[in-house]
């Protein structure tokens, strides 16, 4: 591999960190898991994996990841939040508990495809993947959905329930888990948006 591949950080405090690496990998970047906020130091981007999101809001309060993840985002390097990831990213949540992070203009809701029904998987055209015309085969385990979003952001997929992944700006957010699928081109959607940070910076100096 190239030793100019970007190097992917995966928050790493709890849910589906390792399923994350091997997809970074698989598109032939660099993939880490963070478990100190001096983890994120030369990161080129961030992926916040699913999980439970009272558990992880926690985790980052306790570990002093809060400031570390807002001046990350602030310094323009994308950040990528899946499923719990997204409520954690999202800059208003309905529900148990009130916004973590706050990054993104979305509003979501959590557990909005019902407790009975635990996981299912459906197809869902994401505009701007690859091939965007092949259905990707997205995978929801108790998912929230993005209810609104907010004039700066783009829908690039949404179910009949609502809208399932956005981006806002360096934001990128899904409320399933495309890790989970031997599908890369999510992640190789992240990686485009990390690559084009990396050269605008690079124009910048
Ligand atoms: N329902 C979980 C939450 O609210 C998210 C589930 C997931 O990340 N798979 O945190």
């Amino acid at each position: 591999m190239a030793g100019n591949e970007p190097t992917i950080g995966v928050l790493a405090l709890q849910g589906a960190v390792a399923e994350h690496l091997v997809m970074i990998e698989a598109c032939g970047a660099r993939g880490v898991g963070v478990k100190r906020p001096s983890g994120l130091d030369g990161v080129n981007g961030l992926i916040i994996p699913g999980g439970e999101s009272t558990t992880v809001g926690k985790l980052i309060d306790e570990y002093g990841f809060g400031n570390a993840l807002l001046e990350l985002g602030a310094a323009g390097v994308p950040m990528f939040g899946t499923c719990a990831g997204l409520i954690i990213m999202a800059g208003r949540v309905e529900g148990r508990h009130g916004p973590v992070l706050g990054l993104a203009d979305v509003t979501v809701r959590r557990n909005a495809f019902g407790r009975q029904v635990d996981s299912f998987e459906e197809d869902v055209i994401v505009r701007g993947i690859e091939d965007e015309s092949r259905p990707f085969g997205a995978v929801f385990i108790r998912a929230p959905v993005i209810e609104e979003v907010g004039a700066g952001v783009e829908v690039m997929a949404r179910l009949e329930k609502g809208v399932v992944m956005a981006r806002d700006g360096n934001y990128l957010t899904s409320a399933f888990h495309p890790e989970l699928t031997g599908d890369t081109r999510v992640h190789d959607y992240f990686l485009r948006m990390v690559r084009e940070s990396i050269s605008e910076r690079d124009m910048e100096v």
